[in-house]
């Protein structure tokens, strides 16, 4: 159905501008009222960034293709999988950033 045709809202309902006027002007008013915050939603993400981001994946989690399976590295702290393994790249990665193996 094509919103354009439709017959708009009574005006004395809040919001009933939103229903006038052409696509890319419903569009902008829209995109303007979506970037709104608040000290509310402000402090909301404020604590949510404390958080720290996503948890890591468990490493029993990803997948293995070269069948070296649970053991992640050598007794010198190299990889045991090879980079073309999922789970090889992510002990790779892993190590470079100083994050834990587990
Ligand atoms: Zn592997």
């Amino acid at each position: 159905m094509n919103k354009d045709t439709q017959t708009p809202p009574p005006v004395d309902k809040p919001g009933a501008a939103l229903h006038t006027g052409s696509a890319e002007t419903r569009r902008q008013a829209a995109a303007l009222m979506g970037a709104a915050s608040s000290p509310r939603k402000a402090a909301s993400s404020a604590a949510n960034g404390k958080l720290g981001g996503k948890r890591m994946t468990p490493m029993h989690d990803l997948s293995c293709t070269c069948g070296a399976g649970d053991v992640t590295v050598d007794e010198d702290g190299k990889p045991l999988h090879p980079t073309t393994c999922p789970r090889g790249r992510v002990i790779r990665y892993r190590l470079k950033k100083g994050l834990p193996l587990t």
